[in-house]
């Protein structure tokens, strides 16, 4: 819970049993490109060596077909790198590489471990030299100085060291290891690619998008605690730690793409019964519903529906330029919300408008958006949130900033609603948000939002 500087959050993707292997881990990490724009890297085995390329980039900026062509073989690993801010140099891109004395292996890690710091002083003080500030680097080490003869006993004896939120894909010469914790914070899918020979690979993806983009067949949910194991017998399941689910919710309100199935529902549906269930617990008087795009689109749509206040596109994002949170100085975050997003002056002059976004973090995208919006002559501004306030830091694997710079942490909504200078602001409830989920049987991390840490 305290180690919130080697924070790891991100895609990842495993191929195995596939021709070209690397190309296949390349459209998969393309659809999964939302979940982390800093630096990308594959490596794949043709079964004698792994090569690994790994670049500060989009997947289509670091990769061409003479790189991707260098990546031979039946298996590879992909990865995406979220950025956090400071940290940006090369060796915290994944997948990370090492010899020792068992061969050659590739780790990619989406998550957060919460016992890494004290892993790593354990492991530096036994001699072991670190090339990175990434806690993936620990698992590595661990499993080189593991007891066991084999691989697979080796990894299950460093697992188990590992507290946190982890989905590992490890890549050996010949093998492909996947892990999720017992928690299951971070979702993990399972999907079968047939090949043209008839034979049978597999594919494991952080999200469900990648499975639509290669044509792959969506098989399961690698199961929290379990870990799976891919070679030239097929694949074999393990459960290596009880499992005691408590997926991340956040993954529902913002993360994932909305065409991806997160832990077995349409990430879409979800939002768009958020955004019905804001409208039956905040309903109020006015002409229009308009998103903040893209992140409050299915969240409008939904209060739109139930409200039947009309639905309009009132804000046009430019799509070429990045997400407003990776800059790390709070002057270029507002200079880009103003890049970023342009209104329609003509749809909001003079109109009683209803904003929708997905949360506020420090809450600099609604302090400019209801400025746009005042500037266009909106008659009311009354903002809504399709989740409840963000009032702590996520050490699970999701990149909030620290609880001080947390706006909900610190302020009352209504004085939240003041410094943002809208008419209103209201929130998803946390009973509106658990019964838009709907999973009865699901308990879900929700410290975000409640501060109920498990770990
Ligand atoms: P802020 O401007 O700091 O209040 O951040 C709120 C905006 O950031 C909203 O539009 C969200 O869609 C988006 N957002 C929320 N969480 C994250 C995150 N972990 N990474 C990137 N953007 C986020």
């Amino acid at each position: 819970m305290e180690n919130k500087d080697w924070k790891e959050e991100c895609a990842v993707v495993g191929v195995y049993n596939v021709t070209n292997a690397a190309s296949m881990t390349y459209y998969s990490l393309f659809s999964m490109q939302h979940r982390g724009q800093e630096a990308t890297g594959i490596s794949s085995s043709n079964g004698e060596k792994i090569v690994t390329i790994k670049k500060k980039g989009l997947v289509t900026e670091v990769f061409d077909n003479e790189s991707l062509s260098k990546l031979k073989g039946f298996s590879a690993i992909g990865h995406n790198r979220y950025s956090t801010a400071g940290e940006d140099s090369m060796a915290d891109a994944q997948p990370i590489f090492a010899r020792y004395d068992l061969g050659q292996v590739a780790i990619v890690h989406n998550g957060n471990l919460t016992n890494a710091k004290e892993i790593k002083q354990e492991l530096i003080r036994d001699g072991a030299i670190f090339q990175s500030y990434m806690d993936t680097e620990n698992l590595i080490h661990l499993i080189a100085r593991a007891k066991q003869e084999n691989l697979v006993d080796r990894i299950k004896e460093a697992i188990l060291r590992l507290k946190g939120a982890f989905c590992f894909i490890i890549l050996s010469r010949k093998k492909m290891f996947v892990i999720r914790d017992c928690n299951g914070f971070r979702p993990l899918s399972l999907g079968e690619i047939k090949n043209a020979d008839g034979s049978v690979g597999y594919i494991v993806a952080s999200e469900t998008c990648a499975f639509d983009l290669v044509g792959a067949k969506y098989l399961r949910d690698v199961a929290p605690g379990e870990m799976l194991v891919f070679s030239q017998k097929g694949m074999q399941s393990y459960n290596i730690m009880p499992s005691n689910p408590y997926p991340c919710v956040f993954e529902y309100v913002y993360f994932a793409r909305p065409d991806s199935h997160i832990y077995g529902n349409v990430v879409y549906n979800i939002r768009k019964a958020m955004g019905e269930e804001l409208a039956l617990e905040n309903p109020i008087e006015a002409d229009l519903v308009i998103p903040v795009p893209d992140s409050g689109v299915a969240a409008a749509i939904g209060y739109s529906q139930k409200s039947g206040i009309p639905f309009e596109l009132g804000i046009i994002r430019n799509h070429y330029i990045g997400r407003t949170f990776i800059e790390p100085t709070q002057q270029i975050r507002e200079l880009k919300v103003r890049l970023k997003l342009n209104p329609i002056k003509e749809l909001i002059e003079n109109k009683r408008i209803i904003v929708i976004d997905d949360s506020i973090v420090r809450g600099t995208t609604s302090k400019q958006i209801v400025k746009i919006l005042r500037d266009c002559g909106a008659k009311e501004i009354h903002m809504k949130i399709s989740s409840p306030p963000t009032i702590s830091p996520c050490y699970y694997g999701v990149d909030t900033p620290d609880i001080s710079e947390l706006i909900s942490a610190r302020m009352s909504n209504k004085e939240v609603c003041e410094f943002i200078g809208a008419d209103s602001l209201s929130f998803l409830s946390l009973e509106g948000l658990k019964r838009s989920v709907g999973l009865k049987d699901y308990k879900f991390c929700q410290a975000c939002f409640d501060g109920k840490y498990i770990l």
